[in-house]
């Protein structure tokens, strides 16, 4: 059994560490929260003082921060993770961040003999719970097969995407396309309402038919149709509308830096901020349907 540090026990890393724990790992964790930590020694972790000294001294470290600058300051940070690690650790990023911070993070602890790979996650906290997450993993490949029995742990499909940062670019290649396919499943949605279409009916007839997706068999945003559905319990998350901000965000910043088109995507970052500036930011993503419901009426 291993070593492990963990930094950023929040709503996802926390059950993760635990995960890591239930297997029997030892694991050393940090947090900036107080709460997080002590829930995590309740379940038989070791709390660290610092970021550095939660790098020091293990065979791996795994981290789950909110963004890139975060993430920045924890690793290339003045005692952070790369300078506190002994040489040839292991580090896992599983945080979403943008991709230029994970590449260069990635190269700072590659240049101070460090294997590093990204390895965000989808599955949310239900897939952090169970063990059950998909990790996108970038990197180099000795680092990969160096971090997949961590990840085995902790998910069920660990996919490796290619070289540094590469993770991250299927992340957010992903949630552009989800993000994109809900807001057009909710209008489909409306529409339907609209023209006297019964929403079980559309489902039928869509569900195995061309319009199919996840948004739909499996996300459904009416109620009724998918019973586990947020539709079905007021929309409450699930993903909250302020996370699939922050990717679509994401994946328009990496569209500017290598000049790709993508108005579709554009156009779903700004229905998706305008719900969330409704105050709708904690609401599950698929809550969207209502603003689409209320934007003609408003007109
Ligand atoms: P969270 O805010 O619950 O957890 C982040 C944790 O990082 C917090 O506890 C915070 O205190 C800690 N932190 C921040 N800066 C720190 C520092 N310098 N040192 C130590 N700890 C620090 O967020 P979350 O929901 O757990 O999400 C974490 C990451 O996972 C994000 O990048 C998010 O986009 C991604 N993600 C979340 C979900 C989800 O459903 N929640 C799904 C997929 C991916």
């Amino acid at each position: 059994m291993a070593n492990i540090g963990f930094i950023g026990l929040g709503n996802m890393g926390g059950p993760m560490a635990q995960n890591l724990l239930k297997a029997g790992h030892a694991v050393k964790g940090f947090d900036l929260v107080a709460e997080s930590v002590q829930r995590f020694v309740d379940a038989g972790g070791r709390a660290a003082a610092t970021a550095g000294e939660t790098a020091a001294d293990v065979d791996a470290i795994v981290t789950m921060l909110p963004a890139g600058k975060h993430a920045r300051a924890v690793y290339t940070g003045e005692g952070g993770v790369i300078a506190a690690a002994a040489p040839g650790t292991l580090m896992i990023d599983s945080s979403t961040i943008d991709v230029v911070s994970a590449r260069d993070v990635a190269k700072a602890a590659v240049d101070a003999g460090h294997a590093m790979v990204d390895a965000p996650v989808s599955g949310g906290v239900g897939g952090a719970e169970a063990g059950t997450l998909t990790f996108m993993v970038g990197g180099e490949d000795a680092a990969f097969e160096r971090a997949k029995p961590y990840l085995e742990v902790m998910g069920k499909n660990i996919v490796h995407a290619g070289g540094a940062g590469n993770g991250q670019a299927a992340k957010i290649c992903n949630n552009m396309m989800l993000g994109a396919e809900m807001i057009v499943t909710c209008e489909a949605f409306v529409l339907a309402e609209k023209l006297g279409l019964d929403a079980q009916k559309l489902f039928d007839i869509s569900s195995t038919a061309s319009g199919q997706s996840w948004s739909l068999t499996t996300y459904c945003p009416v109620p009724g149709p998918i019973p586990t559905s947020p539709a079905n319990r007021d929309y409450q998350a699930g993903f909250t509308a302020a996370m699939m901000l922050k990717d679509l965000l994401l994946a328009q910043e990496a569209a500017d830096a290598v000049d790709a088109s993508t108005p579709i995507g554009a156009e779903a970052a700004a229905l998706y901020r305008a719900y969330c500036d409704s105050g709708a930011a904690e609401v599950d993503f698929s809550g969207i349907i209502k603003m689409l419901r209320d934007m003609r009426e408003g007109s």
